[in-house]
This record gives structure tokens, sequence and C-alpha cells, in this order.
């Protein structure tokens, strides 16, 4: 685990309570957009603490809202701090906070599922990939809705050593349901084993750091929250693309409760398909009849070796998509039933 940092390295002058800066500038949270905010100054320093020493670091906060991490992560001596905010509201609070630490703070009114973080960063600040992670963290508390497809980017950004982790192996601490959160840490044969548990594991140190009731949080959300620390690994468990790896973890997981040949077998055209799949298991040295989630990380690395053999030897059945032919056969057979109840002429 990191180690935990210390937060105030850096005193910010007497501001407006986060509390006041809501009510100053109407900030009332958007229920639509799953907007919670974290008042207490304790527990954003908290957070903050998970992502290690953050003295002189470049730290980039995604989802900053009305500032209450924010302030923590000034507090915490950065060097420099991006905030990337998507609602327009939010930006005079911040412009506060970033008068009140002058030349520290950078702040992007856009949307980070779009943001290029390539370039966030300054270039000096690059690492190589077996070195030690960069000085550059990324800290949010976003909504749910945002954080799971941003984890999926970011995982395919760490297998190809793009996006945010162009600078080496940049860190993240992120704020998850806790439901989510589980599933990023479950190990094989717990309840919570799933894709994402695989795709996270593969490419991440995964540390599930501690919970945050929902009661922490205004408005109150339906769900506690947890929070994660991810730091990529040197290597990845399983040497092979994102798209191959999330292609045959996707097939595996496909029939949760069903042996894992189910889920297997789609990664093949019907004809052969038998053949195929046991070749593929006996190969990858998997028992059939094993359950997905009873699968451990090695089972997969041989899974996904054996089927790139198989793909190079035969480049169609990479492409091969099953649920595609399930519904091209399933339009064929409604075109011969309507052909067969055309009235003769
Ligand atoms: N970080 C603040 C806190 O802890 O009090 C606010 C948390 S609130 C759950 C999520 C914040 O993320 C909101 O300010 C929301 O506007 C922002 N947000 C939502 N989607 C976003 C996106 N795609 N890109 C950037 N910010 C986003």
């Amino acid at each position: 685990m990191a180690a935990p940092g210390k937060v105030a390295a850096f005193r910010l002058p007497p501001l407006p309570t986060v509390g006041e800066i809501i009510k100053l500038f109407r900030l009332k949270a958007q229920k639509q957009l799953s907007q919670n905010f974290l008042l207490d100054l304790r527990l954003t320093d908290k957070i903050v603490r998970q992502a290690g020493n953050l003295k002189n670091a470049h730290v980039c906060e995604v989802g900053p809202g009305p500032g209450g991490i924010t302030r923590s992560i000034l507090s915490a001596g950065v060097e420099e701090l991006l905030l990337i905010e998507k609602d327009a509201r939010f930006i005079p609070g911040l412009q506060m906070l970033s008068e009140a630490a002058p030349g520290k703070v950078r702040i992007v009114h856009g949307d980070i599922l779009t943001y290029k973080m390539e370039k966030a960063f300054p270039k000096h600040l690059k690492k190589n990939w077996e070195d030690e992670p960069p000085n550059i963290h990324i800290i949010g508390n976003l909504p749910f809705s945002v954080s799971t497809p941003l984890i999926i980017k970011w995982l395919a950004n760490v297998s190809k050593k793009d996006g945010p982790f162009t600078y080496g192996r940049t860190q993240m601490t992120l704020t998850f349901q806790k439901e989510v959160a589980e599933r990023l840490i479950a190990n094989p044969g717990g309840k919570q084993r799933c894709r994402l548990s695989v795709m996270s594991q593969h490419l991440c140190t995964v540390e599930n750091c501690f919970v945050i009731p929902g009661e922490a949080f205004v408005p109150k959300p339906e769900v506690d929250v947890a929070v994660v620390h991810l730091t990529p690994l040197v290597q990845p468990k399983i040497e092979q693309p994102f798209e191959l790896v999330e292609k045959v973890v996707r097939s595996v997981f496909q029939f949760r409760r069903k042996y894992c040949f189910r889920g297997i077998e789609t990664l093949f055209p019907e004809s052969g398909r038998l053949k195929r799949t046991e070749q593929l298991m006996m190969t990858a040295n998997v028992d059939p009849t094993l359950r997905p989630f009873q699968l451990s990380m090695s089972q997969f690395r041989n899974l996904c070796n054996t089927y790139k053999k198989m793909c190079d030897e035969d480049p169609s059945l990479f492409v091969y998509n099953h649920r595609e032919e399930l519904r091209q056969k399933k339009k064929t057979k409604k075109g011969s039933l309507k052909s067969t109840n055309q009235p003769k002429q």
C-alpha cells in the first residue's frame, strides 16, 4: 500500500468553509448528476492521505465540485493541481481556491472521459515504466456512473502505457460504490469475483483503503462508498493486448454460475466450436467444470496465451463475435419464416 502521506504541508489562508461556498455560489447538488459532496475536511484529508506523500507532487483531481478534497490536496504541499470539472457552476468556487494557492491550480472546465491526459503534466516528470511511479497522482470522488467506465478506460490506458500512463505508472486514488470496490479487489473463489476483478488485478495492485458511510455525504447517497488505491504493475500478469484479454475474460464470465466452458465456447464460431473449446481448455490446462469465479489469474493467463496462438493461426477468430452470429441467425430465421408465410402467387 502507498505509505500514507501527511496532509498539512501547506497552509491555505482563511477561507469560507465548503458548506459556505455551496451556499455562496448556490451549488445545490444535482441528483440526476449523482452529485454527493464531502464537507468534512478530516475525511477529505484521510482520502488524500491514501495517495501517499504528495509533497511537490503533480495531481489531477477529477470532479472537484465544491472543493473539499481540493483543499486537502493543496494542504498536502503539492507542486501543481489540475482540476477537471464538468459542471460550470463549480468553477467560480474553484477559482477562489486557486487564488488562495497562487500559481498552483489549473482549472479545466471539461469532461474527464474525453480530456487528453497524455498532455496534462510537464514532460520532465516522465519515468520509465520499470522505475518507481512518477510524482503524479490522480485523485477523485466521481459519480458512480462515471467512475466505472473511467476505470475501464484507464485500465486500457495502463495496458497501452498511454493516456495518464504516458508518464509511467501514475497512481490513482478513487472512490467507488462499495460493491464495485469489492469487485475490484475480489480474489478467486470470492462472491464478488468478476470481469472487473481480473481486468484490474492483472494490470494493477488494487487496495481497498477504507469505507466511507453514505451519511458522510451531502446529500446522502443510497449506498456506501469505498476509497481504492491503484498502482499499475511493472509487469502485467497477462501479457497480451488489452482487447484480447478483455474478450477472453468477458466470454468466461458470460455465464457466471455455469461451468466455465459454457462462456469459453462463445469465443468460437459454431462450426468446430466444441473441438476448439476442448483444444483451448486442454492446452491452457483449465478444468472445464470450474465456475468462472473460481479461475485463478494464471488460468486466465493460460487461456489468453493459448487463445492468442489460436488467433495467430486463424486471424478470422479474433474478429468473430458470438452475439453478432446469434443476431444474424435470428434475422435469417425471421426472414425465412416471413417467406414461408407469404401467400403463394
Ligand atoms: N469531489 C467533490 C466532493 O467530494 O465533494 C464532488 C463529488 S461529486 C460526487 C462528483 C463531481 O464530479 C461533481 O462535481 C460533478 O460535477 C463532477 N463530474 C461528474 N462527471 C464528470 C466528468 N465526466 N468529468 C469531470 N467532472 C465530472
